[in-house]
C-alpha cells in the first residue's frame, strides 16, 4: 500500500509494549517502508532535555529515575509535534499513550483533526529478556540505527552499517536498575491500555520475541490489511 499525499484517511498506529519490546526499531522500519512518521515521546522528551527547554528541565528527573513524566508535559510536546504538517499522511505513535489519561486525550486530539486510531499494536515479549535487551543497546549518533552488545554489533567494529558513522551513544536510562522501574511503570500505567483498545475493537497483538525481520513482516501484513479495509470502505 502506498500512503501518498492523496490519502483521504491518514493512518494512525499505536505501538504498545514494555521498554525493549522493539517499538522504536519497528517504528523506524515502518517509517522507511510506508512513509509514516514516527512520533516517539521518548525521543521528543530527550530532545527537550538536550535543548534545555522548560519542559525538558521539568521532565529530566523522572526520566533519569525511569518514572513517567507528567501527562501535561507529554501532551504539550506531543500536540506540538502532531500539529506539524509532515504528520498529516500518517503516524506511528511510539511510547505514547502511556496512561489512560493520555489515551483519552489522544482520542480528543485525533477527533478534533478528523482522524482516528486504526490499530493499537501490542508487542508481546517476556519481561525478563527486556532487561538484557535494554541494558546492552546503543545507537549510531549520526543516523540513529540501533545496535546491541550481544545481539547486533555493527558488521565492522565501531563503524555504523548504515552510514559508516563512528560515533555511538547510549541512553542514560538504559541500565538494569532503571529498566526495572520502567517495567513496573509499564505494568502499572500502560498495560491497562491493552484492554482500553481491545474494548474499542482496535487492538492487535503481535508476538515479538522473534527475529526483527519476522516481526516487521507481521506488521507489514497488518498495514496491508488496513489499507485494503480502507479501499473497500
Ligand atoms: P522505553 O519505551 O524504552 O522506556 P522511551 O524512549 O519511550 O523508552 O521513554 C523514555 C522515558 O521518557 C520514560 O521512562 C519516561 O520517563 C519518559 N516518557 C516517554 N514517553 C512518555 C509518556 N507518554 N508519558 C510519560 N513519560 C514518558
Ligand atoms: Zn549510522
Amino acid at each position: 500500500m502506498s500512503l501518498d499525499t492523496a490519502d483521504p484517511h491518514p493512518v494512525t498506529l499505536i505501538l504498545l509494549g514494555p521498554p525493549g519490546a522493539g517499538k522504536g526499531t519497528q517504528a523506524r522500519m515502518l517509517e522507511q517502508k510506508h512513509g509514516l512518521v514516527q512520533l516517539s515521546t521518548g525521543d521528543l522528551l530527550r530532545g527537550a532535555v538536550a535543548a534545555r527547554t522548560a519542559a525538558g528541565l521539568a521532565a529530566q528527573e523522572a526520566m533519569d529515575r525511569g518514572e513517567l513524566v507528567s501527562d501535561r508535559i507529554v501532551l504539550d510536546i506531543l500536540t506540538d509535534r502532531l500539529n506539524q504538517p509532515d504528520t498529516r499522511h500518517g503516524v506511528i505513535l511510539d511510547g505514547f499513550p502511556r496512561t489512560e489519561a493520555q489515551a483519552e486525550a489522544l482520542d480528543r486530539l485525533l477527533e478534533a483533526r478528523g482522524r482516528r486510531i486504526d490499530a493499537a499494536i501490542s508487542l508481546k515479549v517476556d519481561d525478563e529478556a527486556m532487561v538484557e535487551r535494554v541494558s546492552g543497546r546503543f545507537t549510531c549518533a549520526s543516523c540513529g540505527e540501533g545496535y546491541h552488545d550481544s545481539f547486533k554489533q555493527p558488521a565492522r567494529f565501531g563503524i555504523c552499517d548504515v552510514c559508516e558513522g563512528t560515533a555511538f551513544k547510549r541512553r542514560a536510562d538504559d541500565n538494569a536498575e532503571t529498566v526495572r522501574t520502567r517495567l513496573s511503570a509499564y505494568h502499572a500505567e500502560t498495560a491497562p491500555l491493552i484492554d482500553y483498545y481491545a474494548a474499542r475493537g482496535a487492538l492487535t497483538e503481535i508476538p515479538a520475541m522473534g527475529e526483527i525481520g519476522e516481526i516487521a513482516a507481521a506488521l507489514d501484513a497488518l498495514i496491508e490489511r488496513l489499507g485494503e479495509a480502507q479501499v473497500s470502505a
